[in-house]
């Protein structure tokens, strides 16, 4: 059984999706750095407070911030997970692999949703979130608008801090320059591990793809 999952992928590459998926699933924490951010900053911390003069930016919080809040995780709810948007940058990736060597626990598998800028900046442009339970929608998909209650929770849907062109840009670029080369580093270190799928496809049949090489395990 895989228990150590990471998830890669541009912004809205269905992530959060997948990983909601597979946890229910399997019975795997999920764990969503984006998210963990997002709730410290909700509860004005003075974590979540450095944080959003990163996130609101598109730009990517710095190592030792996340790293931190992932120790914290780890700490709290043991190594087995799903990790959707971490590691984003190759000290994150070698973060992670020297805590996992440390308790004799290796990386399971490692999955590349990948998609087209035009589809990201398609899906990003119709997005909805639910700041209470972390689901995302597709306004259009889902005839959904803003501030209407989200179908899970019914907490009102809002758009995100950093779901508009000028963040996204910035999160393309970022992702560009410093998330690929985490995908060059699995592909190096562990390519054994690493599978790639495209995110194109509708949610069940990408979600039949993770399925099948969860069932390798
Ligand atoms: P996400 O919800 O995964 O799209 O993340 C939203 C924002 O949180 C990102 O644009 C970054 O600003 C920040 N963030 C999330 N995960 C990380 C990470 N692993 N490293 C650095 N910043 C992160």
């Amino acid at each position: 059984m895989k228990k150590r999952i990471v998830l890669l992928g541009p912004p809205a590459s269905g992530k959060g999706t997948q990983a909601d998926r597979i946890s229910a699933a399997y019975s795997i924490p999920h764990v969503s750095t984006g998210a963990l951010l997002r709730s410290e900053c909700e509860k004005d911390t003075p974590l979540g407070r450095e944080a959003d003069e990163w996130t609101s930016k598109g730009l990517l919080v710095p190592d030792d911030l996340v790293v931190r809040i992932v120790t914290r995780w780890m700490d709290e709810h043991g190594p087995s997970f799903i990790f959707d948007g971490f590691p984003r940058t190759v000290g994150q990736a070698v973060y992670l692999d020297v805590a996992l060597q440390e308790l004799n626990l290796p990386l399971d598998l490692i999955v590349l949703l990948e998609l087209p800028e035009s589809e990201i900046r398609r899906r990003v442009s119709d997005r909805l979130s639910c700041t209470k339970c972390g689901a995302t929608f597709g306004a259009t998909l889902h005839g959904l608008s803003l501030g209407d209650a989200c179908p899970r929770c019914a907490s009102p849907l809002v758009r995100r801090n950093d779901d508009n062109s000028e963040a996204l840009d910035r999160r393309l670029e970022v992702y560009t320059n410093q998330t690929e080369p985490v995908v060059d580093y699995y592909e190096k270190n562990s390519p054994k591990l690493l599978s790639r799928i495209n995110a194109v496809h509708g949610s069940d049949e990408v979600f039949g793809s993770l399925v099948r090489i969860l069932g390798d395990a």
